[in-house]
C-alpha cells in the first residue's frame, strides 16, 4: 500500500504525459521563456510505473499535462493502463476529434478547462485563443460517452469573476459538472496575489442570489465540495484548495512528464525514478521508490504560513 507518515492511503495517481501545451494561460504558464523538457518518458516507461502503482493499491489514473492531446502516443497509453477508473484533463482543443478514440481506447472520464465562454477574454487569458475549439471539444466528449464530463473554471478577480453564472448555465444545459477551483500560487512568478483570490464563499454567495443551493453529503477524498442548485442536477463543485484545503483526506500522487514522483502539489521536492526505470528497476523496485516517496509527504500544503514557498515549477510542469 501507499501509506504515507499520517495513514493517508493513496488511490489516485496523476500522470502528466508531457509539459508541451499550445496556450499560455496566465496563471499556469509565463507567456515565454519557458523550457520544454527534452527527456520525457516514454509510452513504455509511464505503463511500468503506473502498473507498479496499481499494483501499491492506486484505483484512479488521471492523465494530465501540459496538454495531454498533444502527446501523439496518447491511445497506446489509454489501452494499456487497467484501472477501475480512467480519467484526463485537458484544455479540450483537439477533443473534437479524439473523443470517440479515447472512448474506445478505454478512458472513461474527462475533465475540459473553460474559464469563459467569451472569445476576446479567452484570447487575453490564454494568450492563443481558440475557445470554438473548446466549446466543440466539450459537445463532442459529451456525445462520445465519456461519463462523467466535468468542466474546470479557474476564476480571476477583475477578468472572468462575472461569469460564474453564465458558465453555471451553460454547463447545466450541457448536463456537464462544473465546478470552480479557487487560483494557487503555482503559476508564474508574482501570478497570484492572495487579495485578488476570488473564494468559494463568493462562489457559494453568487450561486446564492440566482439558485436554492444545498450541500450534496458523499465528499470522502473529493477536493470538490458539491451542491445542488434548485433540487436539480448537474451539481456545481467548488474545489477550495486555498481557503478550505483538504489535505487531510489527500490521497494524491503525482508523476510528471520527465519521470519525478511528488506527494503533492506544493512538493518541494521531489524524486526522479528515470534512472531506476532506466537501469532495469523490477515491479518491485518500482512500487518501493512509490512507497518511498508517499511514506515522505508533509502534513499539508502550508499555504498562508509563514513559511510557505511556492514552488519553482509552474502547475505546465508538475501536471494539474
Ligand atoms: N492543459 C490541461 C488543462 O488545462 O485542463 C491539463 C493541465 S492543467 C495544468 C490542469 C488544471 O490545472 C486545469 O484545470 C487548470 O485550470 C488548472 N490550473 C493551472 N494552473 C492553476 C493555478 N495556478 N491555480 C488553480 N488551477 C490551476
Ligand atoms: Fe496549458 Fe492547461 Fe496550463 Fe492552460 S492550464 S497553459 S491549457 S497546461
Amino acid at each position: 500500500m501507499l501509506i504515507d507518515g499520517f495513514g493517508r492511503v493513496h488511490r489516485d495517481l496523476r500522470v502528466s504525459l508531457t509539459d508541451r501545451c499550445q496556450l499560455r494561460c496566465t496563471y499556469c504558464m509565463p507567456a515565454e521563456g519557458l523550457e520544454w523538457s527534452k527527456d520525457l518518458l516514454t509510452a513504455e516507461e509511464i505503463i511500468r510505473v503506473v502498473r507498479a502503482a496499481v499494483s501499491e493499491g492506486i484505483e484512479e489514473v488521471r492523465l494530465t499535462g501540459g496538454e495531454p492531446l498533444l502527446r501523439r502516443d496518447l491511445l497506446d497509453i489509454v489501452s494499456a493502463i487497467d484501472v477501475p477508473a480512467l480519467s484526463l484533463t485537458t484544455n479540450g482543443m483537439g477533443l473534437a476529434r479524439l473523443a470517440e478514440d479515447l472512448k474506445r481506447a478505454g478512458l472513461q472520464r474527462v475533465n475540459i478547462s473553460v474559464d469563459t465562454l467569451r472569445p476576446e477574454r479567452f484570447l487575453s487569458l490564454t494568450r492563443r485563443g481558440g475557445l470554438p475549439a473548446v466549446l466543440a471539444g466539450v459537445e463532442a466528449a459529451v456525445a462520445a460517452g465519456l461519463q462523467p464530463v466535468k468542466v474546470n473554471t479557474v476564476l480571476m478577480r477583475g477578468v472572468n469573476d462575472d461569469e460564474v453564472l453564465p458558465l453555471v448555465a451553460w454547463a447545466r444545459e450541457l448536463g456537464v459538472e462544473l465546478r470552480f477551483i479557487e487560483h494557487m500560487p503555482l503559476g508564474p512568478a508574482g501570478a497570484w496575489d492572495r487579495a485578488d483570490l476570488v473564494t468559494a464563499e463568493e462562489v457559494l454567495e453568487v450561486l446564492g442570489s440566482a439558485y436554492d443551493v444545498l450541500g450534496v453529503d458523499g465528499r470522502e477524498s473529493s477536493p470538490a465540495e458539491l451542491w445542488q442548485l434548485d433540487g436539480t442536477g448537474p451539481h456545481v463543485g467548488v474545489i477550495a484548495s486555498v481557503t478550505r484545503p483538504f489535505c487531510g483526506d489527500c490521497d494524491r500522487l503525482r508523476l510528471t512528464a520527465d519521470g519525478n514522483v511528488r506527494s503533492c502539489l506544493f512538493a518541494r521536492d521531489e524524486d526522479d525514478i528515470k534512472p531506476l526505470l532506466r537501469s532495469g528497476g523490477s515491479p518491485q523496485d518500482l512500487a518501493a521508490f512509490l512507497r518511498d516517496t508517499v511514506s515522505r509527504k508533509g502534513a499539508g500544503h502550508g499555504i498562508g504560513l509563514p513559511t510557505f514557498v511556492q514552488p519553482t515549477r509552474t502547475m505546465s510542469e508538475i501536471g494539474g
